[in-house]
């Protein structure tokens, strides 16, 4: 019986940095708040606007380098997630990063173990 191949991401057990992305891209979204409206919040934030600003781009910045420099091919080195953020449709590059089944620089498709 033929089986659907597994996306390379659970294939490869690498789903979990995909969350610690959308974390620090959550972070960094709502770090904007307090400082797009810093009069409000200023009563009770210990923190200059700068400082907020450069916690918030900070955050992102890690978001960003985190996506591109975790999800790594074990077989060529690749960045998996590069490939999908800069080739194709801006819109679908998490879909495609989901649903791919092998990596898009060498090919390389894990086989799904038991512990993965
Ligand atoms: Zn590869």
């Amino acid at each position: 019986m033929r089986h659907r191949r597994e996306p390379w991401l659970e294939a490869t057990g690498q789903v979990w940095k995909i969350h610690v992305f959308f974390a620090l891209l959550a972070a960094s979204i709502l770090l904007t708040v307090p400082i797009l409206d810093f009069a409000r919040f200023s009563a009770f934030l210990p923190v200059s606007p700068v400082a907020l600003g450069l916690l918030q781009m900070a955050s992102f910045a890690g978001a960003m380098l985190w996506l591109v420099g975790s999800m790594v091919c074990e077989s060529c080195g690749g960045s998996f997630a590069w490939y999908f953020v800069t080739h194709g449709g801006l819109g679908s590059w998490l879909v495609r990063l989901r649903a791919a089944a092998d990596c898009p620089h060498c090919g390389e498709a894990p086989e799904p173990g038991p512990n993965r």
